[in-house]
């Protein structure tokens, strides 16, 4: 489906909860205002939703959270979800994971991106607000072991991974793929983000990175792959790159509010239009609302903290 800028939006980021069982320090400062239950879309309201926007052409739909895995019905949700659409990936930060793994496998996720930033104990303890590495390592091996393909997202962090070889290395003894991504500004973020955040790409040329092909590395436009040690990272600039131009996606809150932009200050209510004859037009007049590109330059930053949005 167009949007008013022309760009086809085809991928779909929809929040199954806003809880979480971590507190990274860049997405989500506890405490967390607490939502009621019946605030939160149902998994039949999900399942209902994720066929809508097949229905209005949309091709790819990654869960997201809060996390993903303390949503209950997570795996019905997953079902459902997968049979609407034929690419269903799944963001998590892994903890749970290795409880999960075979039955996400079974409803049909076989693409799953694992939110890590240290293979350091401590240094996860300290990122995530008291988050056990550990887990998170079973939680890898088990969904490599269920056959799923694994991305590492890893948030470049000044003292956390800016010397990238544990987790490169890492990543690649259990051939999984890494990208490192710029961190973003948030309203509910900016301290931590003054003191810890890197440029990418300036970082990646500093440490002698050097791009994998002719074209700079752009395998998409967003992830820029360059070869490090004999391995290969791709390093996202998700704020010094801007790929709003390119920009295919949505996000839908747990509450079921659409936000066209990750940093647009509107969100609107889709909730009342899910399952009803009007919910393509009703988002086509939303994606008509998408702006041209965001405002974190000029530093309107989103109120909204990353882990209600979903990344
Ligand atoms: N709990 C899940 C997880 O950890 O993957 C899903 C939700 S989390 C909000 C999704 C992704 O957003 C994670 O990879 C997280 O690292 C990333 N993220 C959160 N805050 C960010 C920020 N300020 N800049 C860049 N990425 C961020």
């Amino acid at each position: 489906m167009l949007d008013g800028c022309g760009r086809d939006i085809t991928y779909a980021r929809i929040s199954v909860t806003d809880l979480c069982n971590l507190g990274c320090a860049y997405c989500k400062p506890r405490p967390v205002p607490k939502l009621k239950h019946e605030d939160i879309l149902s998994v039949d309201e999900i399942i209902a939703l994720a066929n809508d926007l097949v229905g209005a052409g949309f091709t790819k739909i990654r869960l997201t959270g809060g996390e993903p895995l303390v949503r209950k019905g997570i795996l019905p949700i997953a079902r459902g979800v997968c049979e609407a659409c034929t690419d269903v990936r799944m963001t998590t930060n892994g903890v749970l994971l290795a409880r999960y793994a075979d039955d996400l496998r079974a409803a049909g996720i076989t693409r799953i991106n694992v939110s890590l930033d240290t293979v350091d104990a401590e240094i996860y303890r300290e990122v995530t607000g008291g988050g056990e590495l550990k887990a998170v390592l079973e939680g890898i091996a088990a969904a490599r072991k269920a056959g799923m393909s694994v991305k590492i997202n890893a948030v470049l962090q000044r003292g956390v991974n800016d010397d990238p070889l544990p987790l490169t290395e890492y990543a690649a003894s259990v051939g999984a793929e890494l990208r490192m991504i710029e961190m973003m500004p948030f309203a509910s973020t900016l301290g931590y983000v003054s003191e810890k955040a890197l440029n990418a790409e300036e970082w990646a040329r500093a440490l002698g990175m050097l791009p994998v092909s002719s074209d700079g590395g752009h395998s998409d436009g967003k992830v820029k792959k360059f070869s490090y040690r004999g391995a290969e990272i791709g390093v996202i600039a998700a704020v010094s790159g801007n790929f709003c131009a390119a920009c295919n996606r949505i996000r839908i809150t747990s509450t079921g509010m659409l936000l066209p932009c990750l940093h647009g200050s509107k969100a609107y209510p889709v909730r009342d239009k899910i399952g009803s004859k009007e919910f393509a037009e009703y988002l086509r007049s939303l994606l008509a609302l998408k702006p041209l590109s965001h405002g974190i330059r000029e530093g309107n930053y989103q109120q909204i903290d990353m882990g209600s949005i979903g990344g």
